[in-house]
């Protein structure tokens, strides 16, 4: 039963449901859509947007969710949980060594592999968790907007693979969220700037440094169509590190460790250092007291701590330009997202590099979720002529004779979209025929990735060649792929349901695609070989049929010669040299050509013989 939404304040029915746009951080989680044509990011009561990533459970087990939940990450280390992102689609071996960056319990429960969060004596998943998030910013917006909510989008990092994104999406679902799409992070950066025209081709640099996280993402727009050309960062660093290099200095002039501070100590520190990094993006000089002493910092002291950081991410931006096989000059836009990129050395370094001048009029810690806002607007149809698609990453095909990959997808093409393509048999009364679907850039099946395969049976017996079987392959927006064949002349039809499209994770799709440069010669050699040997092999067969159908018309001496010509080229199909078989296959067909015609005029008289002019 569908559900109409109804705006509570107004009592008036709304005829379209509001999609919202979500942010799920690592540090700090937030909602947005879309008012009156504008993204707003919401706030509660007027203050601030920022929903901190954190959760509280109290020894009942009731959970706080937010800036409550912070305050007790003092108190309450072993029951307040931050960082979940960090978790989401691991299993425990793939955390096992960060383990000393939770304060909270994490459990191995080898029965699914995913990793478990241990508080008191329940058990949760990262996937729960999450939802908690997700559930508190549900209610946020519903508290603001006085309408329930019930579909979103919400964004993840360029290089979630399948199982992260496939968490994120579950988490929704457990928050009661219809999720509609899961988008990149810097994609919808890029959206939130208004770089997605449809009619120009741009390559854009999203560099996010957060709290405790760095990424920078190039990213090509064309025709509405965002394509991740690649991806880099440092999963541990960020304006935590800032914070923590103040205190230190700060320490080190009282001439302190911090290990000899206490809890409480700590976090204060922690906290004055945070301050004192704020203050210090629009101020010149920061000054506090600290157990009664003074601690001060100038902007020239911080930018001296900081660069080294701030260096480590130039490496990345560098990285990433050569793994997209792009020059500097070639960056259109520099779009910036996260809290440290307010910091005017960041924005500095970061404009020096790309030579030009960064997007930062957004607020950076609103900005991706007001582009997934405006992403859930174009899928609520209210904003028609923008257009925003997804691309398959990779191509997808089926197998042809000789392990050939036949491409009926090819990579970076819109979803959802259909393609068909049509095909026939090999074999004379060829009953079965079997169809392989592969995802992947090399020429042979061999080298790229089965994704399934099925079988179409009891075609009715018919020559080589004359069945049309018609293979079609349907992909859907969630990268659901369907794949049907279909002998049109007897209309039997077999289909399978795939699930590809995020089936590879980011590092195995750069390998593949890295392995289809890399091997292109070779695998150019290999498939003109295997064509070759297709092609002959289709000569012998019709060779084999002249020979049984033409014993009257032709002497002895002359068929076998020409058995003589077909075995020369069997063996060069043997020798699997390439020029030989071609040579082969010439003089064949030279020879047999003439007899062929020769044939046909016969089989002609004969006709005639028998009709009454
Ligand atoms: P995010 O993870 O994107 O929410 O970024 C949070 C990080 O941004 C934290 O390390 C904050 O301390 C930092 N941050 C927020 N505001 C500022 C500011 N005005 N100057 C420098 N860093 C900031």
């Amino acid at each position: 039963m569908a559900k109409i939404p109804i705006n509570l304040k107004e009592g008036s029915i709304q005829e379209d449901d509001v999609i919202v746009g979500i942010d799920l951080g690592t540090t700090n989680s937030l909602v947005a859509y879309v008012k009156d044509g504008e993204p707003v990011a919401v706030k509660e009561n007027g203050k601030h947007t920022l929903v901190p990533s954190i959760i509280h459970f109290d020894r009942e087990g009731a959970v706080q969710v937010g800036d409550l939940a912070r305050k007790q990450l003092l108190d309450a280390p072993e029951r307040t949980i931050y960082s979940v992102k960090r978790l989401m689609g691991k299993s425990y071996q793939d955390v096992s060594d960060q383990r000393n960056y939770f304060s909270y319990q994490i459990i191995d429960d080898d029965r699914e592999g995913l990793v478990k969060i241990r508080v008191d004596n329940r058990f949760y998943n990262p996937i729960e968790l999450s939802s908690f998030i997700l559930k508190e910013l549900k209610a946020r917006i519903e508290r603001a907007i006085g309408t329930s909510i019930q579909k979103a989008v919400i964004t993840v990092p360029a290089y979630f693979n399948d199982a992260q994104r496939q968490a994120t999406r579950d988490a929704g679902k457990l928050a009661g969220l219809d999720v509609l799409r899961i988008v990149n992070e810097p994609t919808a950066a890029s959206l939130a700037y208004g770089l997605n025209r449809v009619d120009s081709r741009e390559t854009i640099a999203v560099y996010d440094l957060g709290g405790g996280t760095f990424d920078i993402s190039i990213l090509r727009i064309e025709g509405g169509i965002f394509e991740v050309l690649a991806t880099h960062g440092d999963t541990y660093l960020g304006g935590d590190d800032f914070d923590r290099a103040i205190a230190d200095l700060w320490l080190h002039k009282q001439g302190l460790e911090s290990e000899q501070l206490n809890p409480e100590q700590k976090q204060a520190i922690r906290i004055l250092a945070e301050d004192a990094k704020k203050h210090l993006s629009t101020q010149e000089y920061f000054e506090e007291r600290f157990n009664n002493k003074q601690v001060a910092i100038s902007r020239s002291e911080f930018e001296a701590l900081i660069d080294p950081f701030i260096e480590k991410t130039l490496k990345s931006c560098r990285k990433a330009l050569e793994d997209a096989g792009l020059s500097i000059s070639e960056i259109d836009h520099v779009v910036m997202v996260g809290g440290s990129t307010r910091i005017p050395r960041v924005k500095e370094a970061v404009s020096d590099l790309f030579g030009q001048a960064v997007n930062d009029q957004l607020d950076p810690d609103e900005v991706v979720a007001l582009g997934a806002a405006i992403q859930a607007d174009i899928l609520a149809g209210n904003q028609k002529d923008l257009l925003l698609l997804d691309v398959t990453p990779l191509s997808l095909g089926i197998e042809t004779i000789g392990g050939l990959m036949d491409v009926i997808v090819p990579r970076n093409s819109k979803v959802p979209g259909s393609v068909a393509r049509n095909y026939t048999t090999s074999v004379d009364g060829q009953k079965n025929l079997k169809i392989a679907v592969y995802q992947g850039e090399r020429d042979l099946v061999e080298h790229n990735r089965k994704l399934g395969e099925f079988v179409l049976s009891d075609l009715p017996p018919m020559a080589a060649g004359i069945p049309k079987i018609e293979v079609k392959f349907l992909l859907n927006a969630d990268g659901i792929l369907k794949v049907s064949a279909t002998e049109l002349r007897s209309n039997k039809e077999q289909q399978i349901e795939i699930r590809s499209a995020y089936g590879l994770s980011e590092e195995e799709m750069a390998q593949m695609l890295l392995d289809s440069i890399e091997h292109a010669q070779e695998d150019m050699a290999v498939k003109a070989l295997r064509e070759s040997i297709n092609e002959a092999n289709h000569i012998l067969r019709s060779t084999d049929r002249f020979i049984e159908q033409n014993k009257e018309h032709f002497s002895r001496d002359l068929l076998d010669e020409l058995s003589n010509y077909r075995e020369a080229l069997s063996q060069a199909i043997q020798s699997a040299d390439k020029n030989l078989i071609e040579k082969s296959m010439q003089e064949l067909n030279e020879f047999a050509t003439p007899l062929a015609h020769q044939a046909m005029d016969m089989t002609i008289l004969e006709a005639m013989k028998d009709r009454k002019v």
